[in-house]
């Protein structure tokens, strides 16, 4: 019988992957929201704006319920946990 995992590299490499979504609900107990740590790293994300340029004007950014709620980016999959006031490096004015 062949086993699920056939070598030790595609275990780890399905560990990754799982672990690179990590579900924010763990954490706040929303049960949709996630980020997405990778893109967050590789555009510089941040919680801050960067003068007047931050994610409620950006082209990208998906908008939550409200003007103030947390949203997505097109750019980030999965990540729920936007907030319009953030700012990374991928920012184009809307
Ligand atoms: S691209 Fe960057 S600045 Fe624009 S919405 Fe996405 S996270 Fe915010």
């Amino acid at each position: 019988m062949k086993d699920q995992f056939t070598s030790r590299r595609q275990f780890l490499r399905r560990s990754g992957a799982a672990i690179a979504f990590i579900p924010v609900a763990a954490l706040t107990g929303n049960a949709f929201a996630a980020i997405n740590p990778g893109m967050r790293t590789s555009m510089k994300y941040q919680d801050t704006p960067l003068g007047d340029k931050d994610c409620s004007n950006c082209i990208q950014f998906v908008p939550g319920k409200t003007a103030k709620d947390l949203g997505g980016c097109k750019l980030f999959p999965g990540d729920t946990e936007i907030s319009p006031k953030a700012y990374c490096a991928a920012w184009v004015k809307k």
